[in-house]
């Protein structure tokens, strides 16, 4: 069978592209298009349903762009992982994501996918979802109604679903520039390049109080502590009941002990063509006890 292309319309403003959304209807939904790595997966039908009608987003300039705003990074939606890699902001501000980005597929993957298309594609296995939520980013999103912003927290509503309506747009993350902040980020996959995880976690916290900095290490007390995994769940999720162990606690090989059983507890990965339940059970608690001793410098 001839794949058929679909029509696409190259809107080169905001309210223009609000325009073309607008004709999406619950049977039809118009596409939006950003770097494709996604979408042309699905293109001729072989791999999920393909695309009827796309909007292609490469003209809109306001969604491109790393600036810091305030005390927040935005980063545009069409913002690509090689920009992200590249981005002195990126580098200084937010490590763990320029981590993240230098994971995703390999250089043609990373020069054209998107951080928005990773929002919206919203892939239980996304890798930069699991660093939003440790980094309590918003999303800014926008359509016919207006802008409005949503938590990353809330975005991810279910397996492959988010808090898009269809004739919305992701514009832009923010994500807070908070003093202090450690974050930690490790994905596990088949190898090291062009791999989907089997894992993907992203720790974040803050050392507290005033002496936090001279007693930096196994002695300093956590704060803030946000915990986001992928591939262990329908979504990316945060890792709640261990976060409440880790907070307030200080990066001891006994914190670790218990934080890594309770993140085994509390998670229920699935078996898939990757990889089995217990061995993402296992590998996540391993992840995190490494992670909280490579804190704690023990
Ligand atoms: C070979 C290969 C390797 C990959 N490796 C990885 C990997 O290691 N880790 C990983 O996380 N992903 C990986 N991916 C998936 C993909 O590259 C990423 O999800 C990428 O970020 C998608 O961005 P994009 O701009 O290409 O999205 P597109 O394909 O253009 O769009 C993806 C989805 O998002 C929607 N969309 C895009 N932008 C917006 C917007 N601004 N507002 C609303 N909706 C929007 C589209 O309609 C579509 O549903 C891989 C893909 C391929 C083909």
């Amino acid at each position: 069978m001839v794949p058929v292309e679909p029509p696409i319309e190259t809107p080169a403003t905001l309210a223009e592209a609000y325009a073309v959304l607008a004709g999406s209807t619950a049977d039809a939904t118009i596409t939006p298009i950003a770097g494709g790595t996604d979408v042309m997966v699905r293109i001729n039908g072989e791999i999920g349903e393909p695309p009827s009608r796309m909007v292609d987003l490469s003209r809109l300039g306001a969604l491109r762009g790393i600036v810091v705003e305030g005390p927040f990074v935005v980063l545009g939606a069409l913002t690509t992982y090689t920009e992200i890699r590249q981005s002195a902001v990126c580098r200084e501000h937010l490590p763990a994501l320029v981590e993240a980005a230098a994971t995703i597929g390999a250089a043609q993957i990373q020069n054209r996918g998107t951080i928005g298309g990773n929002m919206a594609n919203a892939s239980p296995a996304g890798d930069t979802l699991p660093v939003l939520l440790a980094l309590d980013a918003t999303i800014v999103v926008g359509g016919p109604r207006g802008e409005r912003t949503v938590a990353a927290d809330d975005f991810w509503v279910a397996y492959r679903r988010t808090a898009l309506a269809p004739d919305e747009l992701i514009l832009s993350v923010r994500i807070p520039l908070a003093a202090g902040r450690e974050t930690r980020f490790r994905k596990v996959g088949t190898r090291r390049a062009q791999a989907i995880s089997k894992v993907v976690m992203a720790l974040s916290w803050r050392e507290a109080g005033p002496g936090a900095v001279a007693t930096r290490g196994a002695t300093a007390t956590w704060s803030d502590v946000r915990l986001a995994l992928g591939s262990v769940a329908d979504r990316p999720i945060r890792a709640r009941a261990t976060e409440a162990i880790l907070a307030g606690a200080a990066p001891t090989s006994e914190t670790a002990d218990a934080a890594a059983e309770a993140l085994a507890a509390e998670i229920v990965p699935i078996d898939d063509v990757r990889s089995t339940a217990d061995y993402r059970r296992a590998v996540a608690a391993r992840v995190l006890h490494r992670m909280i001793r490579d804190a704690g410098g023990w």
